[in-house]
């Protein structure tokens, strides 16, 4: 009888510890848990939202009023999302989105 052996591959590569994503404000790449995930609802309304379904755009939490600004002036809603996006609404997400990082309890309904 043979033995057979163990063809277990080592080296597998599971380096998923820290996801990047990149700001579509700056172009800056950082992990998940320094950017803000938004996403656009059918409506075309843009919503901050790190567990809502979608298509998701990315913003930096330490910039984000910046970064936001930047966004919309270069058109990188659009082009993430794909589509048309209310503007109005991506000042109110950014809001939302700020005060989530500042209290992350209160963001906890849902
Ligand atoms: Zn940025």
């Amino acid at each position: 009888m043979r033995a057979r052996r163990g063809c277990r591959r080592p080296g597998i590569r599971a380096d998923l510890s820290s996801p990047t994503r990149t700001c579509i404000g700056c172009q800056r790449s950082a992990g998940t848990d320094e950017l803000v995930r938004m996403v656009r609802s059918q409506e075309g309304t843009v919503e901050f939202g790190r567990t809502l379904p979608g298509r998701g755009a990315w913003l930096c939490i330490a910039t984000l009023s910046e970064c936001a600004a930047l966004a919309l002036r270069r058109r990188a809603f659009e082009r993430a999302f794909r589509g048309p996006v209310d503007h109005a609404s991506v000042e109110s997400a950014v809001h939302n989105a700020a005060d989530s990082v500042r209290d992350p309890e209160q963001n906890a309904r849902g």
